[in-house]
């Protein structure tokens, strides 16, 4: 495909399962589904590598190294993507000593826009391993993931509302003592939910009752939150009250389930987002900064701001690359009024202290930015030009953000 669409001038797009808010993965000529390619290849039980299909959801990934007694260290908070999809774009969960899904890649196969295929691991083509990992779908279609498991193991899941004051003050120590920590702030409130997840081992697991699942999971997370969501919509007025009623309405749980069950769960409220990727250091300031710019306001927020932590890595892309960093996330309801303004304010407040935006969520920086936000920039755009010199992977948004 990729060879006749060279040889005809038109330009070839491939597609997870198109999650990504943005116009990354958009077709021009061709689109190029890969959902076909949806089961692990081989798996390895004594070192824990795993190949899989491109186009294998994480859903079914999990499932699959769960039953080979593996799993993934991290994952994000929901698995519809694919598992060449989510790397693509920097996918992350949250974790201080812990990367995003790029950091567990050990290899990969590469379909090259001249047609042939490219295996690189840590001695085949490492360079192109290297940058490939979070590649944007700009260097080549993947068409097979060598992931590095570990240990099938349970998380110990301790969920509970407090006050964002209270929160800030021991977000330090919280990382450092629990595996994998992540809040939401409820804008217009002073309420906040936190997550604290401890790896466990598998043998004693206490997970939720259905009911109890269905209940929270289900119907306050989705079902209530959604028609609170559709209700400020329509009424923007009801916003702030309701947002007090969503903030409380999530109460204090501890549960343990294997790994997968925990990091990721539904999300069935639609929303638009925006997340930037700062340095661990200012992190905490970042977000007073955007709590004080929405007090100031009179935007209407129904939805709330999530902050993670991950680790410093070694992808060129990645917005984690080279510094241990915080995430701050914001979302609005899809046709939000306040949209622009809110965003463009965390874009201004990240931009102070050099925030990398991530590669699949909503933001307006071009080439020329985000070169200067990410020192291995040219390194990506040098492989670009010799895997792909005639951009048949091309599309607007990739001549936007890495440049014509
Ligand atoms: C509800 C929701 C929750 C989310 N939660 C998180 C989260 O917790 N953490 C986080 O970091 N992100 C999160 N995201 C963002 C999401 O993980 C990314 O946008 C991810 O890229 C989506 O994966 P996908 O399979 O849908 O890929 P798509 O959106 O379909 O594609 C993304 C990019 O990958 C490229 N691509 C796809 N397949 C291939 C291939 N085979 N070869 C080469 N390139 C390819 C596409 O061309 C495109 O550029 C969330 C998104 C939503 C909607």
């Amino acid at each position: 495909m990729l060879r006749r669409a060279a040889e005809t001038g038109r330009r070839v797009r491939p597609i997870g399962s198109g999650h990504s808010f943005t116009a990354i993965g958009a077709p021009v000529d061709v689109q190029l589904r890969l959902d076909r390619l949806d089961r692990v290849l081989r798996a390895d039980l004594t070192t824990g590598v795993v190949t899989v299909g491109a186009g294998t959801t994480l859903r079914a990934l999990n499932h699959t190294l769960a039953s080979l007694g593996l799993a993934l260290t991290n994952l994000g908070d929901i698995d519809a993507q694919t598992v060449a999809g989510a790397i693509s774009t920097g996918t992350h969960g949250t974790g201080a000593t812990y990367g995003g899904l790029a950091t567990q890649v050990v290899g990969l196969e590469l379909a090259l826009p001249d047609g042939t295929l490219l295996t690189c691991s840590a001695t085949q083509h490492p360079d192109v391993l290297a940058a490939a990992r979070v590649g944007l779908g700009a260097l080549g279609v993947v068409t097979a993931v060598s992931l590095q498991c570990v240990p099938a193991f349970g998380l110990h899941a301790r969920e509970a509302g407090s006050t964002l004051d209270a929160v800030l003050e021991r977000f330090d120590d919280d990382c450092a003592r629990t595996d994998h920590v992540e809040f939401y702030w409820f804008p217009h409130t002073d309420r906040v939910l936190t997550k604290h997840n401890t790896r466990v081992g598998t043998d004693d697991l206490h997970p939720l009752s259905r009911r109890r699942a269905w209940w929270d999971d289900d119907l306050l997370s989705n079902t209530v939150f959604g028609a609170v969501v559709a209700a400020g919509r329509r009424v923007p007025g009801l916003v702030r009250p309701l947002a007090r009623v969503s903030a409380s309405a999530l109460g204090d749980r501890e549960f343990s389930d294997l790994s997968h069950r925990v990091f990721a769960s539904e999300r069935r409220v639609r929303f638009e987002e925006m997340e930037y990727a700062v340095p661990r250091e200012h992190g905490l300031d970042v977000l007073r900064e955007l709590v004080a710019a929405v007090g100031r306001s009179r935007w209407r927020i129904a939805v709330p701001v999530e902050v993670r932590v991950a680790a410093a890595d070694d992808v060129p892309l990645s917005t984690a690359e080279g510094r241990d960093t915080l995430y701050v996330a914001v979302h609005v309801a899809p046709g939000s009024p306040d949209r622009a303004a809110y965003f463009a304010t965390l874009e201004a407040i990240a931009a102070d202290v050099g925030g990398r935006p991530h590669w699949g969520k909503l933001h307006s920086l071009d080439a020329a930015t985000l070169r200067e936000r990410y020192p291995r920039f040219e390194e990506v755009v040098a492989l670009r030009d010799r895997l792909d010199p005639d951009r048949v992977l091309g599309n607007d948004h990739l001549s936007h953000v890495l440049g014509p």
